[in-house]
């Protein structure tokens, strides 16, 4: 994945630029990719922000950010997508339990960092908002651990500064799990609506009648309390709520 993405840029100098943002726990490097036609020189075009692989054992999510980077930078009849927008995407966030599930435990979703009796934390419930509501655990061996505090995972700390870093030209904010098919925009910590859950949702139906027209696959919308399951302290709900990302949508 590294040597693909480092490829890519020394390729097209013009369009890709790789970035460090962090390092995770066990010291891998967290890597995005700035995709831009004119190369970030216009600070004023909006952007959109993906991510994947939060949650380890996920991997068709950066499999599919890896799709979305080769459509952008490598399918010229693509090229119009970056014409006026940028892109950031990030295909790995949880590096060290990507490596994990593939090593030793196919179904490890946490991150790595040591614990007490268990080690990892869940760390798309480890975000600043809301922390330890509805859909976060306590307890150290649950697979939805929000862990000892709020952001005490590197990774989420990193991605956190990453998100806010753009926030301010930021339109969509997607964050890509598995396995279910849904398009889900906040809140996870409350049932209660989102402010702006009428143009979430019109855009949701959008998104998933394009899907649909490609093979017939259905996706549901709704916020991810309502539709998929209750999770505070996501990404989803932090760019959202805190970085004011009205576009948030996992
Ligand atoms: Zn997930």
């Amino acid at each position: 994945m590294q040597n693909y993405l480092k490829r890519l840029a020394k390729e097209n100098p013009e369009i890709v630029t790789l970035e460090n943002y962090g390092l995770s726990y066990e010291k891998r490097n967290l890597t995005l990719l700035r995709i831009s036609k004119k190369n970030e020189h216009n600070i004023s075009k909006p952007l959109i922000f993906v991510d994947s692989g939060i949650h380890a054992m996920e991997w068709i999510g950066p499999s599919q950010a890896l799709y979305i980077i080769n459509q952008l930078v490598e399918n010229p009849k693509n090229s119009y997508l970056i014409e006026k927008v940028d892109w950031i995407v990030i295909p790995l966030l949880n590096p060290d339990g990507y490596e994990y599930s593939h090593t030793t435990n196919r179904f490890w979703r946490r991150t790595r960092s040591k614990g007490e009796k268990c080690d990892g934390v869940d760390p798309n419930r480890n975000f600043d908002i809301h922390w330890m509501g509805a859909g976060g655990s306590s307890k150290e061996c649950s697979l939805f651990y929000a862990g000892p505090k709020p952001f005490s995972e590197p990774e989420t700390v990193a991605l956190s500064q990453a998100i806010h870093k753009y926030a301010n030209r930021t339109k969509l904010y997607l964050t890509i799990h598995s396995p279910a098919q849904c398009l889900l925009y906040p809140w996870g910590y409350t049932n209660d609506p989102p402010s702006n859950e009428r143009q979430l949702h019109d855009l949701g139906e959008k998104v998933a009648r394009a899907i649909f027209a490609v093979n017939a696959t259905t996706y549901d919308i709704g916020s991810s309390f309502n539709t998929l399951n209750p999770a505070a302290g996501s990404s989803r709900d932090w760019a959202y709520g805190v970085a004011n990302i009205s576009l948030s949508y996992t």
